[in-house]
């Protein structure tokens, strides 16, 4: 049953029962979850929302502040954090459904693979030898698992919706930057982090992303714009679409990836719409560029995480600076210190020109580029990933420099801000395989139009 089959008849003691009955055989099989919150959610459902006949489930990236709810971030740092507040969105979304619990990513969502979670790694419910995608795994994981209407949110800096909505075969959303609120997510890096939606259909995310997009005045970088109804879009005609194809985006890619996403791309020009190929030169340097600002930002923003606010921490010993190692040691994991170093290197005074400052120039350089093409075109198609879910084996021979490379087309979109949208388009030895929208600033209504098609 999907969300729009449900509205038209809601039973919500009954999705309610199956959900948490469903959620426990996927728990045991696929691991999306690092807390479920069942008492939580009855109680939420009786006595706070009793009077309402419509309310949905709705699982929250473990990165996004819940209410009562324990809030890691995938971090043992955090692993005794339980947030007195909801996040903006969450309160949003709360309005429609009740949080049936946390799911697993990678630890600050520092990853591809979703092997970076200090709780466990989920599954990929197509074939349990392999990843679901990073660094919101969880979220796609229990998406692609549970058959009952449900939305998941969650969030991407440089591609963590779209990457596991592509391996799990579900819908990722990951909105204009600025559009969905931020107050309340637990960052990575400010300048990039977006909260968005994933779910099994388009309609499911367009209706969640209607419910939690628009302004809020705790978020600095909130843009004043109201929300809109996003299901409005859903297969509108799109006789009149231009798309650009970049050629860039194909550039060593799996074979049957590239089958799979031409076959989509000739499916919408047989609804009517028209492809041009073309050229987005500064794609190559869209990578170094993405890491280099985001791993920048993550050494300040983790700067908190001292054992003394919240969190974990140790009886104090010594000076402050052993202590602060002394907990930090402990509590983060390795790639949380791989990133800290490398994103104070970047900062130090005397590399900074060299590097962060760089990074930042050819950003704005490739926002240029995409921005004239936007004159021309209403959306960019390209493969969402590379390859197909990886298998854990073959992961584990990648050093993490090989392993970056992996978020080659997901970095550009994010580094804009720019809204995108993965699709399932076909599979791949049995795996699913994603089919990337990007469009312009603000234009999320255009790339579900034409998602929807797929
Ligand atoms: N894989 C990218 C990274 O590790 C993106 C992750 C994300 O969007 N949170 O930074």
């Amino acid at each position: 049953m999907d969300l729009k089959e449900y509205l038209k008849n809601p039973d919500k003691e009954k999705l309610f029962e199956n959900t948490f009955s469903e959620i426990k055989k996927i728990q045991e099989k696929y691991k999306p979850f690092i807390t479920i919150s069942e008492e939580h959610a009855r109680k939420y459902l009786e006595e706070e929302k009793g009077d309402k006949d419509f309310l949905l489930p709705i699982s929250v990236k473990d990165n996004i502040c819940t209410k009562g709810i324990k809030t890691t971030a995938g971090s043992k740092i955090l692993e005794n954090y339980i947030p007195p507040f909801d996040a903006t969105a969450i309160k949003k979304i709360k309005e429609v459904g009740y949080i049936i619990g946390k799911t697993k990513m990678d630890e600050f969502g520092f990853g591809t693979f979703c092997l970076n979670c200090a709780y466990g790694i989920p599954k990929n419910p197509y074939d349990v030898g392999r990843s679901c995608g990073g660094s919101s795994g969880g979220a796609a994981c229990l998406t692609s698992a549970l058959k009952l209407p449900h939305i998941a949110i969650a969030e991407s800096t440089g591609g963590s919706i779209s990457c596991p909505a592509s391996f799990c075969g579900v819908v990722g959303l990951t909105p204009t930057y600025g559009l969905v609120s931020r107050y309340g997510l637990v960052d990575y890096a400010s300048s990039l982090d977006k909260i968005g939606v994933i779910a099994k259909t388009c309609f499911e995310v367009a209706h969640g992303l209607t419910k939690i997009a628009g302004y809020d005045s705790k978020d600095s970088t909130s843009i004043n714009r109201k929300s809109e109804d996003y299901t409005k879009y859903l297969k509108k005609d799109i006789s009149k679409f231009r798309i650009g194809v970049p050629k860039e985006y194909f550039d060593n890619i799996d074979e049957e990836v590239k089958k799979e996403v031409w076959r989509a791309i000739k499916k919408l020009e047989g609804e009517g719409a028209k492809y041009e190929e073309i050229s987005l030169p500064s794609t190559k340097f869209a990578l170094p560029s993405y890491y280099i600002i985001a791993m920048s930002e993550a050494s300040t923003n983790l700067a908190r995480y001292c054992g003394i606010r919240y969190g974990m921490t140790k009886e104090i010993k010594g000076s402050y600076n052993e202590f602060f190692s002394e907990v930090r040691g402990e509590y983060f994991g390795e790639e949380v210190k791989r990133r800290i170093l490398m994103g104070t290197f970047y900062r130090k005074a005397g590399y900074r020109d060299k590097y962060y400052l760089k990074a930042l120039k050819v950003r704005g350089h490739i926002i240029k580029e995409f921005k004239n093409e936007f004159k021309k075109f209403d959306c960019i198609l390209a493969p969402t990933m590379p390859i197909i879910a990886p298998k854990f084996t073959d992961i584990a021979l990648l050093s993490p420099a090989q392993q970056y490379a992996m978020d080659i087309l997901t970095v550009a979109p994010n580094l804009c801000g720019f809204p995108h949208l993965s699709v399932p388009c076909g599979k791949s030895n049995g795996m699913p395989v994603g089919l990337h929208l990007i469009g312009d600033h603000l234009q999320e209504g255009k790339i579900l139009q034409l998602g929807s098609w797929v």
